[in-house]
């Protein structure tokens, strides 16, 4: 269900989706005080940095960049622990469970610049799993933050693990960080692969072996 609620001086957006997907609301809402305040300050940064702020293409800049602000960091808003318990489902299924090539957009907390590549997110159940959209959803709700991708693969690996209480879970990440692309050492095709595991990932080198395998033909 999208609301489009305002009129000629505010512009307050909510997309909320509920049941269609196991019931959990996801609401994305541009602030309208937030947005005004950071505008206010982008508008500053912009002066900062030798531009006009008031010339034609600028104007709507700062009010631009403070939505797409928010839009990047509506992580934020999401609790990933309840998108996975809207969707979970008693099974005996006991094999593993792999989404692999799960696109990633975040953001480098130290330069504010996008980083961004795939997630391949396992788990072997334990009584319980849950729908295969809610482990690409836990890991947008973990990456539009302001993030490291060292954090970003224990968040998701940790969530999964509390949450489903599986036999093991597996997170392997590749990004490529703008931050090390277009500054500092400008190298522009490094790509940093993360991994975490749990349980029988860790324990089972078999099992390990298997995973990795299953993804390895995407792997850098
Ligand atoms: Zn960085």
């Amino acid at each position: 269900m999208t609301t489009h609620k305002g009129n000629s001086e505010t512009e307050k957006i909510t997309v909320s989706t509920n049941g269609e997907e196991g019931g959990y609301n996801k609401v994305e809402i541009w602030d309208r005080e937030a947005t005004a305040a950071m505008a206010k300050n982008y508008r500053e940064i912009i002066t900062l940095l030798g531009e006009d702020p008031e010339r034609e293409g600028l104007e709507n800049t700062p009010v631009r960049v403070a939505k797409a602000m928010q839009f990047l960091m509506q992580g934020y808003n999401h609790n990933p622990a309840e998108i996975i318990k809207s969707a979970m489902f008693k099974e005996d299924y006991k094999q593993m469970v792999i989404v692999k090539d799960i696109e990633l957009y975040s953001m480098c907390e130290h330069h504010m610049l996008p980083f961004f590549g795939k997630a391949h997110v396992a788990y072997i159940p334990n009584g319980y799993i849950t729908g295969l959209s809610k482990l690409a959803r836990v890991t947008d709700a973990f990456a539009r933050r302001m993030q490291v991708q060292e954090r970003l693969t224990m968040q998701i690996r940790d969530c999964i693990q509390e949450t489903l209480q599986p036999l093991g879970v597996a997170v392997v990440i590749e990004a490529q960080h703008m931050c090390m692309q277009i500054r500092g050492v400008q190298k522009q095709h490094s790509v940093t692969t993360t991994s975490a595991f749990t349980g029988c990932f860790l324990k089972n080198l078999q099992t390990r072996e298997e995973f990795i395998h299953l993804i390895g033909s995407t792997l850098h």
